[in-house]
């Protein structure tokens, strides 16, 4: 579904993905860890086309990502996207943020709209907070929201960047047991997170990430059980 093919990706002078190849099929779900500053967020923005990049390729579902006649908005709302700053529209209900999108990307009416985000807001365990602001909600609660905001466009893939690692320590497993019932339904998912656990449980793929090159692309049982490159090992020492 996802077919990323040799990028590489300059910021003026300074190359931030290499020759960067990977594969994920329907219904897979890869995570994505290295480094701070090893590309990852630019890997997975590059995917939905919120960052442009010089060499290669990248397929979405057949469409080619970078290309000026890329149906860009099209192809947005076939690709949720979670932030680590869950981005809601603060000014706007819970209600509001999630019938936004439907409305004007989908077309959808005020009515149409209205009841998919309660279901999704459902779906998340947050039915009881439909009317409340953004800014009433905790950190967790806010993302789950975000979550369901992606999901309200029937999106075929999602991409997380870091979607707990905002969140206090009691608020992550309630977002990493909803990206979990979403893997478990078949979703096709590409995850950057540290969140090893969630890994180990969840993942189908690792991908490692260091200085702009995939270092590692490999089963979980091999990433997680045989010893890997330095770089991995020394990074999964620091953090596991
Ligand atoms: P983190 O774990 O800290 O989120 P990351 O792996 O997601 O890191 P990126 O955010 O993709 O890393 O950044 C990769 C590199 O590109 C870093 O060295 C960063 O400083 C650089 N970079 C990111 N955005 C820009 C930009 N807009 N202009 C110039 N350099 C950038
Ligand atoms: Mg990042």
């Amino acid at each position: 579904m996802i077919a990323i093919k040799n990028v590489s990706k300059w910021y003026g002078d300074f190359q931030v993905l290499t020759n960067c190849s990977a594969e994920i099929q329907k219904g897979e779900v890869v995570v994505v860890c290295g480094p701070s500053g090893s590309g990852k967020s630019t890997l997975i923005k590059c995917v939905n086309a919120l960052e442009p990049f010089q060499k290669g390729e990248i397929i979405f579902n057949g469409t080619s990502v970078g290309l000026p006649t890329t149906d860009l908005p099209q192809l947005r709302s076939k690709i949720g996207m979670v932030f680590q700053n869950f981005e809601l529209f603060p000014h706007l209900s819970i209600s509001e943020n999630l019938m936004l999108a439907q409305q004007r990307v989908l077309g959808r009416s005020a009515d149409e709209a209205r009841k998919k985000g309660l279901q999704l807001l459902d779906r998340v365990g947050l039915s009881a907070h439909a009317a409340k602001f953004p800014g009433q909600l905790s950190g967790g609660q806010q993302q789950r929201v975000a979550i369901a905001r992606a999901l309200a466009m029937d999106p075929i893939a999602m991409l997380f960047d870091e979607p707990t690692s905002a969140l206090d320590p009691e608020m992550v497993n309630e977002v990493l047991d909803v990206m979990t019932e979403l893997a478990r339904e078949g979703m096709t998912m590409m995850c950057v997170t540290h969140e090893m656990g969630f890994a180990k449980r969840v993942a189908n793929r690792v991908i490692f990430m260091d200085g702009g090159k995939i270092e590692e692309d490999c089963s979980k049982e091999d990433f997680f059980g045989t010893p890997r490159g330095e770089r991995a090992q020394h990074f999964l020492s620091k953090i596991l």
